[in-house]
Order: C-alpha cells, then structure tokens, then sequence
C-alpha cells in the first residue's frame, strides 16, 4: 500500500476523461459511467452460481481505462472510483430485487490471487473492491477463500483452455459455510470459468447459493 501511496503523491491525479484535476474521475465524468452490460455479455456459463450481476460493460472506453489503471499501475485510487461505481450499482440491484434485499445475509468473499501473483502485484483488486462493499452495506468480509497453486493468468488462454486452468484451483480453508449466501466478488468476467470454480469450492463447504458480483465483462 505504502508503494501506491507514494505514487498517487508524485503524480498530480487528473480526470481520466477530462483531465481535470483533483480525483481519477470527476463527478460529472463520473455520472457518465452507465450501469448494467448488454445482455448478450450475460450469457456465461456459470452453474455453481446462483446469478451473477455484472455492473458495467467493458467496451465502455472510461470503465475499461479506469480497470486497467487499477490491475496494472498500482494505484489504488482508481479502485475507490470503481468501488464507488459497484455500491451504486449494488444499490441499485437491492432496491428492484425485493426478495435479494430482505432475504439475503450476505457473507462478502474476493476472488483470490494466487500467492505468487498477490505478492508481485502488491495487492488484489477484487480484495480492495470487497473492502469497499464491506464498509458500505456492512457484510461480513471473508479471508478463507484460498487459491491453491499458481495458473497462467486467464488472460493468456483460450475460452477452452481457462475451464482446465482454474480447475480445482481454490478451496475454503474456513468453518463450514452451511446455510450461508456468499457474495463472491471479482474485477473483470470474461467466461466465468474461475468465479465458477471458485463458487464450486464455497458449495462443498455447505454454501447454501453463492452470487457473483464483478465490475465489467470484458
Ligand atoms: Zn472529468
């Protein structure tokens, strides 16, 4: 944290969109992110998952700018931006889905990194989202979510080749999850192999239905 810190001071913040300074995204800027992805972009195949909900579309230009800004130079900044964009979107979901809001006793979980990639990278992003969320609609926040051994990054493979990469790949060090509704928190979906394993895991712990909730679908 201490890295990104520093560089957040050195480097003066601009308005990705309009270069205006004083915050990654300035309000007006920010009010123009859309929410919600077309609905060709839902069609994954995710069984363990009860439903997933993706809260923005990658091909916006600002939404995509703004993730890769966040994965790939440690910043954190652009990460407050992104977790503010995914409460409103929660919010918003909570508020049209009645049963989702009164009935659900979430128990918030980051899709892990592995060791080896959590350590390189100084930080996970789905973690800091998670973070954010926590804090907002106060859920419980997990840590027993582990990622066992080390795959290639998803982004390297083909849509076949991902299924085989995660699989197996995490498992839940925790007490038993019997009964409970996990939220199960990530950045980007591209065909929801790993959010699916992940979920796999969460249910041979007693999960009674894991929802995934990630940022965009690239
Ligand atoms: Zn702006």
């Amino acid at each position: 944290m201490r890295k990104s810190f520093l560089l957040d001071l050195l480097f003066p913040v601009k308005c990705l969109a309009c270069g205006q300074e004083g915050a990654w995204l300035c309000e007006s800027c920010f009010r123009k992110l859309k929410f919600g992805a077309p609905e060709t972009k839902h069609r994954l195949i995710v069984p363990e998952l009860t439903a997933i909900f993706i809260a923005g579309d990658y091909d916006d230009p600002l939404l995509s700018e703004l993730i890769k800004k966040f994965k790939y130079n440690f910043l954190t900044g652009p990460g407050k931006v992104l977790g503010r964009f995914l409460i409103l979107f929660w919010q918003g979901q909570l508020s049209a889905n009645r049963n989702l809001a009164v009935a659900e006793k979430f128990l918030l979980l980051a899709v892990p990194l592995s060791k080896k990639r959590r350590r390189w990278r100084g930080f996970n992003q789905a973690e800091i989202l998670a973070q954010e969320l926590a804090e907002s609609f106060s859920y419980p926040l997990g840590q027993e979510l582990k990622r066992i051994g080390h795959q290639k990054p998803q982004a390297e493979l083909s849509e076949q080749a991902r299924l085989a990469n995660v699989r197996d790949a995490f498992v839940w060090t925790g007490a038993s999850l019997a009964g409970q509704t996990i939220l199960l928190i990530d950045d980007v979906v591209t065909t929801g192999a790993t959010l699916n394993e992940a979920a796999k895991a969460l249910k041979a712990a007693g999960a009674a239905a894991v929802y995934g909730l990630v940022l965009a679908k690239g």
